[in-house]
């Protein structure tokens, strides 16, 4: 087959595949919704989507919707609709959005979004507890808070045969057990451990594809853009965990990505500046945004979110399919675990990228309304600068409220940012 014909298929086509997957996510939401069906309302980190699944619950993931809202311009709508109704200005912009979608009946401007029947949540954010509780006081539902115990300090990971790691694990089993208990009874389903072990078969290919499509971008030039093509990826990853067409799309972007390694194609025709991006999107302005970086020859090779907020999927942990129940709590304590180190201690995991990916620079994104990732970055950078001779820019904007975005001063720092990149490349090339 000529390279033109591969081309056609398989370059650009994690975008296209994608985009429509997201699309038909929110079509069955939306017929959810008209139908006034059954669902639940869960968050990235830790979304307990192979339990859902086999209670065929339609899952909504409620950060999602919330920043679809931003991408499609409408976010300040939600946001002024919400602060009229009594939320004060610095709280989780998603949060605030979401209530108002609440409170409009769930319009959403990519369809309808259902009521939930059951909140699931972990303690990954404590916004989350919040956020949930707001749901049980407006519908009455049931919430169920899953206490993942984290790390206690930076790279104290535990793993199976540990100690603490079997401590943690019963605590995790038990509320995994409990969990299914409460699905049974709210939906009248009896639990279907093959249903689950198929569900979990799903959710193993889909990890693997996801630790090797992040992995592959240690191309050069780097194969995709961390932050806007990694945000469509992210979505597959989060909406479609557990299914046949997630495992395969995921399998597919592996082939795409390796097609794209071999024959040297990159997202810029000229790749000059490889960053990682350490936060959350400027979604107000996503594509503007991405484009004050990849103007300059910049691009996003890596980020801390693809990490946090696919729920630790990076990792490529799969389960053991013949103690399912046993092998998901593992599952839930690694993965979430990693999610919640991955904003707390980002230090280790940039200097890792920093030395895999060979990174030229790292932008530092803290933003007003999402405190759990931004609280410490300023600390965590300063011990980033001290283990690692890279340069870095911290920028504050907001993921969803666009007054808190000014383009222009963004540009400023970013434009200045490259003047220090371009003469530190140009003294590497007199010192060689
Ligand atoms: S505070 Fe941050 S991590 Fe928590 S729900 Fe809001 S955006 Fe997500």
């Amino acid at each position: 087959m000529s390279k033109n014909v591969l081309d056609d298929g398989v370059v650009g086509r994690g975008n296209k595949d994608g985009a429509a997957l997201f699309r038909e996510w929110f079509q069955e939401l939306h017929q959810v919704a008209e139908n006034e069906g059954p669902s639940a309302y869960v968050f990235v980190m830790g979304s307990m989507a192979e339990i859902l699944r086999v209670f065929d619950l339609p899952i909504v993931f409620p950060e999602i919707t919330s920043l679809q809202m931003a991408v499609r311009r409408v976010a300040h709508e939600y946001l002024s609709d919400a602060e009229d109704y009594g939320y004060s200005p610095d709280i989780c912009g998603y949060v605030k959005a979401d209530v108002a979608m609440q409170l409009r009946n769930g319009e959403h401007p990519m369809g309808r979004i259902p009521k939930p029947t059951i909140g699931v949540y972990t303690n990954a954010c404590n916004t989350y507890i919040k956020w949930a509780e707001i749901w049980e006081r407006m519908y009455n539902i049931p919430i169920f808070t899953f206490d993942v115990p984290g790390t206690r300090a930076a790279g104290t990971q535990t793993w199976p045969g540990d100690l603490d790691f079997e401590n943690d694990h019963r605590y995790v089993l038990a509320q995994t057990k409990e969990l299914i208990a409460l699905c049974e009874e709210i939906t009248g389903l009896k639990f279907d451990i093959d249903k689950l072990r198929e569900i979990m078969g799903h959710a193993n290919r889909m990890s693997r594809g996801w630790k090797r499509v992040l992995e592959l971008n240690q191309s050069r030039p780097s194969l995709f853009n961390a932050l806007t093509d990694g945000t469509i990826y992210l979505g597959v990853a989060n909406s479609f965990r557990g299914t046949e067409a997630g495992a395969k799309y995921f399998e597919d972007l592996v082939e795409e990505m390796e097609y794209k390694a071999a024959n040297g194609i990159g997202t810029l025709t000229d790749e000059q500046y490889r960053l990682i991006f350490v936060g959350v999107p400027c979604y107000p302005i996503f594509r503007r945004f991405n484009e004050m970086f990849t103007n300059l020859n910049g691009t996003f090779i890596n980020s801390t979110y693809l990490w946090f907020a696919s729920g630790g999927t990076n990792l490529g942990f799969e389960y053991d399919l013949d103690r399912p129940l046993e092998s998901l709590a593992e599952g839930i304590l690694i993965n979430v675990r990693d999610a919640m180190d991955s904003m707390f201690f980002q230090d280790r995991i940039l200097i890792d990228m920093i030395d895999t990916y060979h990174a030229d620079g790292v932008v530092y994104h803290p933003i007003k309304s999402c405190r759990t990732t931004s609280t410490g970055m300023a600390d965590n950078r300063r011990a980033l600068m001290a283990a690692r001779d890279v340069p870095s820019l911290f920028i504050e904007s907001d993921m969803m409220d666009r007054r808190v975005v000014s383009e222009a001063q963004l540009k400023n720092r970013i434009d200045a940012f490259f003047e220090g990149l371009a003469t530190r490349k140009q003294q590497a090339v007199i010192a060689a």
